[in-house]
């Protein structure tokens, strides 16, 4: 635990909403609302109890309580400094940190991203050891015209900031919408210069992953029911998945740790990359997911040191960015010798 606790990671698959873990609810909840009763702390604990068999349908079903917390501005950015900072404590150092905009009576979609971008900018003072960046998320279960506006917004501040906002993300339940309504969006922002992350082959859906993989992308999220021939495909092109054990197995999408693609995609040489998806939902750290790779399919110190150069070339970062982070993992890996 300690070699993998105390290893500079990079976290590539982190939604903000998600990330908020019961302490940080907590804290959230008590600083910015007020709220420290019983009712309130036995709802935060809740929501990260899984049974066994639960359905991925029921688990969209939890972030509404976060999604509450976080609407009002002051609730958005202490959520947002909360989740950077939990990350850090993990020895993340790097993030791409990942939101879908959202409008309500206390602000709007610019707003909304505004105070996240915000939150990284005070982030950075705050917490020297982490890098963060901002992908926008598409939620395919919106309307079209939300994911035209949340491009729009994208490519704005990937202008305007493009040392934090540097791609875009298709998320959202996968029963839901239709991959080809979004692929005249996503087209406008691979144009404009985002990179793309697709949420792909989550559920057995092999026309739409067909679909999403000829629309290409830099990078495919969980690819859970990814072909072997799909999984050919991604290795020739050099597309990593963005590989997240608990969050499949608590959303019931893999049976079972040892049952995990992971090894699959291992076994075929396709590039991966270990991620959290909803660190506080799912209630793990990268750590943690580090620590049950090498437990349940046997990967050693060496490859989970493997696995954090693969994530850093993978990642939106820029070269400078790169070239820190592979300094750090390799004076982390000096010391030990
Ligand atoms: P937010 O975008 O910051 O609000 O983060 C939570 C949102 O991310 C959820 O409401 C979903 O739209 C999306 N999300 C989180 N986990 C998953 C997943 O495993 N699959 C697809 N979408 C997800």
């Amino acid at each position: 635990f300690k070699f993998l606790n105390n290893l500079p990671k990079v976290e590539l698959h982190a939604h903000l909403n998600g990330s908020l873990n019961i302490a940080a609810m907590l804290e959230l909840g008590e600083k910015v609302y007020g709220k420290k009763s019983a009712e309130f702390t036995d709802l935060c604990e809740r929501l990260t109890k899984f049974e066994p068999g639960c359905i991925l349908d029921e688990c969209f079903k939890r972030f509404a309580f976060v999604h509450d917390l976080t609407s009002t501005k002051e609730g958005l950015r202490y959520a947002t400094e909360l989740v950077i900072r939990d990350f850090a404590v993990d020895h993340v150092m790097y993030l791409e940190l990942r939101t879908t905009p959202k409008s309500n009576k206390n602000m709007t979609r610019r707003e909304y991203v505004q105070i996240v971008l915000d939150a990284i900018k005070e982030a950075r003072q705050k917490f020297s050891n982490i890098r963060v960046k901002l992908l926008l998320s598409i939620n395919r279960a919106e309307p079209v015209a939300v994911a035209d506006e949340t491009v729009t917004l994208a490519l704005e501040f990937f202008k305007s900031e493009p040392d934090i906002v540097v791609g875009m993300d298709l998320s959202g339940n996968p029963n839901k919408g239709e991959f080809k309504a979004f692929t005249s969006a996503l087209h406008r922002a691979g144009e404009g210069g985002l990179r793309l992350t697709l949420h792909c082959a989550e559920v057995n859906n092999p026309k739409e992953t067909k679909e999403m993989l000829e629309f290409g992308m830099s990078r495919c999220g969980h690819g859970t029911h990814l072909s072997a021939e799909d999984i050919a495909y991604l290795r020739n092109h050099d597309i990593p998945v963005e590989c997240c054990l608990t969050s499949n197995i608590k959303t019931g999408t893999v049976s079972s740790f040892v049952d995990h693609h992971l090894k699959r995609l291992m076994e075929a040489e396709a590039p991966t990359v270990l991620c959290t998806d909803d660190c506080g939902i799912f209630d793990t750290t990268l750590t943690k997911e580090f620590c049950v790779a090498s437990q349940s399919l046997g990967m050693t110190d060496h490859q989970c040191i493997d696995l954090t150069m693969q994530a850093i070339k993978y990642s939106f970062a820029t070269e400078a960015d790169r070239s820190w982070m592979i300094q750090q993992v390799n004076k982390y890996a000096k010391g030990l010798e």
